[in-house]
């Protein structure tokens, strides 16, 4: 939401836009006008001179053809262009100046608000698995538990501090991707590395249904094995995270000439046509309630995107049917992958 006093700010210089162009309006009808008078004055002026010289007899048509009429209202005619010209240059400027004014500051509160939701929920994200883990610490110093007790509680220790680590490599990720990042070139066979991140996936969603779908073979490409599998693992933990407890998710690999097409579909909540662009943005998430209330920072598929463009690749978001959401990415098989 916006300030209430950049709101005020916002309509003030609305105002003063405003009145400078009606002031300006109002300057140019004047002139016009003013030029009118000053022409229509010099043309009396010149036809009783003329007539007085007998230069020409005392009418209308004879004054009208004459070249010296035709001389003051040909530079008539160009002082009006030039007035309702320059008027209209001045209005157009104005109006693309208050234009690219309007869209900077647009972005600039967008990204102001996307800090801020960032650091919203990086703080949470950041201090609630540490709150968990100090917690079960706490218990473990205060008292002597049973055998299984201990278990469940050395196990949800261990995924907050997986959560922690995943987001801590994220963030550095990101920041690696702003500034220098390497792309670390070694041959990878992508289908296998779905299928060996497809096992990890399916001991932490033992609920959701994981197919993988193999429909022509895949040759070695030359790539960044850590980014890649850092691509694959943010679209599958999303089409997890975004689909409610028993997740439907299927990858789909296939190879068509020199480009390898790799999809991972879901048939979770799906991406309205409208985010479909902005979900790509650093920091952003879908403000609807569904999506808030799953955990996340908006880093995900930042980070995929960035590391599919550097494999000189691209990556599309499609509705699935009958619902849900497919990330398509088309990477073209490198002997050598370029550098950023
Ligand atoms: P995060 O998941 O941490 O919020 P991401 O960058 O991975 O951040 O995703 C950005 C947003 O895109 C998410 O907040 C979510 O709203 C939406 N999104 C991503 N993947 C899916 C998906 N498979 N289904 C529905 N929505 C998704």
């Amino acid at each position: 939401m916006e300030k209430p006093r950049n709101i005020q700010l916002r309509l003030l210089s609305y105002g003063v836009i405003a009145y400078m162009m009606l002031a300006f309006a109002w300057w140019s009808v004047l002139l016009f006008i003013k030029n009118r008078d000053a022409y229509q004055a010099k043309r009396d002026n010149m036809r009783l001179v003329m007539i007085a010289r007998e230069e020409i007899p005392p009418t209308d048509e004879a004054f009208y053809h004459s070249p010296a009429f035709r001389a003051l209202k040909k530079q008539y005619d160009r002082q009006e262009y030039m007035i309702l010209g320059e008027a209209g240059v001045f209005v157009l400027s104005l109006a693309i100046g208050v234009w690219l004014i309007n869209r900077g500051y647009h972005k600039e509160v967008m990204a102001a608000q996307q800090q801020r939701n960032f650091l919203l929920s990086i703080t949470h994200e950041l201090k609630s698995p540490i709150a968990s883990i100090r917690l079960v610490l706490e218990t473990f110093q205060r008292r002597e538990l049973p055998k299984d007790k201990a278990e469940h509680l050395t196990k949800n220790a261990l995924l907050e501090t997986e959560r922690l680590n995943k987001l801590v490599n994220d963030l550095l990720l990101s920041a690696k991707l702003e500034s220098a990042y390497q792309l670390h070139q070694e041959p990878v066979n992508l289908a296998q590395l779905v299928e060996d991140i497809f096992e990890q996936m399916e001991a932490k969603y033992p609920r959701a249904t994981f197919t993988f779908n193999k429909q022509t073979a895949v040759e070695d490409t030359m790539g960044d094995v850590a980014g890649l599998a850092s691509v694959i693992i943010n679209l599958m933990e999303n089409a997890a995270k975004y689909s409610g407890e028993d997740a439907d998710i299927e990858a789909r690999i296939s190879q068509h000439g020199h480009t390898i097409r790799l999809e991972i579909a879901d048939q979770g909540i799906g991406i309205a046509e409208e985010e479909k662009n902005r979900i790509f943005e650093k920091f952003y998430r879908i403000g609807n309630e569904d999506t808030r209330k799953t955990k996340g920072t908006g880093l995900g598929l930042y980070i995929v995107n960035q590391i599919v463009k550097a494999h000189r690749g691209k990556i599309e978001v499609l509705d699935n049917q009958p619902k849900g959401t497919v990330f398509r990415i088309d990477i073209p098989v490198a002997k050598e992958v370029k550098q950023k």
